[in-house]
């Protein structure tokens, strides 16, 4: 059968926007639904179509994935057209959903439908900083509710089908008079399904789903950082009466380095470096996260307490071909344990600096404090 294009069975412009779609929608389902055209054949094919189209239209995703490859682009897909939308949800339910109120025909049926989305799941990945930066292939398993492979999701045992609940009629309701009213309750021995497994699929006894460890590989892209959330869409647990699964997310944790610290792309080293160097100038062979050094070279008068910056020598910036900076600190370390040479140097160092700070321009001790502070 050829299909209609979705935008012309909600009779919208390909560029409408999510409410003008939503409110096309409400209006037509509320003409065709069922509950209003009882035994009427069309108006339940129209309703159909229409659950189906308002199902791709409505979801960003697979709108996109229609507008590029047309019915082909979503019947592909897993859990392929309408599924997981229930197009038979109730009249009563279509108008809470849209208008946000619940039971306003105490006449009209509510019958909880078996089919549900599985439950999204979530898990905690630890990396190391190398493997932040380069991205990285994992491993994980997850334990998680599978489909039932013997009856496929349905819980029944094999050549046995779900009945009428004898107790409500299959209607998933209650009524019970109460004075003037009629007060109706979901029925405790369907769960409102209005429906009963009699006998139950051995193997998920009744439950159409399975615990179950799965393997996956996740390939993590560089430039993660802590709380990075990816999501690896049907990979969640089964649902329900052939509901769609949900989905799994995964929360990247990156754990802290010995040596980088890291904010946002950027990273932050320190560095230690004798005097002589801070006071000679010096270069300096600095490591970086993925094994390679870095020359860094400092000027002569280089004060403790220094930063320079390694352009683009960071981490990589998340689905980008560019990266963050490299900060290093530099810290003057004061030897402590010298040799007999180094101390006659530092002895001979100490009374030059006596002299010509005799012949200086006669500062204070204070004043020099001061100049300390103002780089003078
Ligand atoms: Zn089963
Ligand atoms: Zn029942």
């Amino acid at each position: 059968m050829n299909k209609r294009d979705y935008y012309e069975v909600l009779g919208v412009r390909r560029d409408a926007s999510l409410e003008e779609i939503k409110k096309a929608y409400r209006k037509l389902a509320l003409k065709y639904h069922p509950d209003r055209n009882p035994g009427n054949k069309e108006a339940e094919e129209k309703f159909k179509e229409l659950a189906e189209a308002y199902s791709v239209l409505s979801d960003p995703e697979k709108r996109a994935r229609y507008d590029r490859f047309g019915h082909a682009g979503i019947s592909s897909a897993a859990g392929a057209g309408y599924a997981g939308f229930d197009p038979f949800s109730t009249f009563e339910d279509l108008l809470s959903e849209f208008f946000g109120f619940g039971d306003i025909f105490g006449t009209t049926t509510r019958r909880r439908s078996r089919v549900r989305q599985g439950a999204d799941l979530r898990y905690d990945l630890e990396l190391t900083l190398e493997e932040a930066a380069q991205g990285v292939e994992k491993t994980i398993v997850i334990p998680r509710l599978e489909r039932c492979p013997t009856c496929r999701g349905a819980g029944t045992a094999p050549g046995t089908r779900v009945s009428v609940c004898t107790t409500c009629h299959g209607t998933g309701q209650m009524r019970y008079q109460q004075g003037f009213f009629t007060v109706s309750r979901t029925c405790s021995h369907c769960h409102g399904t209005g429906t009963l497994i009699k006998t139950p699929c051995p193997e998920c006894r009744g439950q159409g789903r399975v615990e179950r460890e799965k393997t996956l590989e996740v390939r993590i892209p560089p430039g993660v950082d802590t709380g990075a959330r990816l999501r690896i869409q049907g990979e969640g647990e089964a649902g329900t009466g052939g509901g769609p699964p949900g989905d799994l997310y995964i929360v990247i944790h990156v754990r802290e380095h010995d040596v980088f610290q890291r904010q946002g792309a950027d990273l932050y080293c320190t560095v230690p470096i004798t005097f002589s160097q801070a006071a000679l100038g010096a270069e300096l062979k600095i490591p970086t996260l993925l094994g390679d050094e870095e020359i860094l070279r400092i000027p002569p008068g280089t004060q403790s307490g220094s930063v320079f910056r390694l352009r683009g020598k960071g981490m990589p910036k998340l689905g980008k071909a560019s990266f963050g900076d490299l900060y290093v600190n530099v810290k003057v370390v004061t030897p402590t344990r010298l040799t007999r040479e180094q101390r006659r140097l530092l002895e001979e160092l100490a009374r030059l600096e006596g002299q010509s700070d005799a012949g200086d321009d006669g500062k204070s001790v204070f004043e020099k404090m001061k100049d300390i502070f103002t780089g003078q």
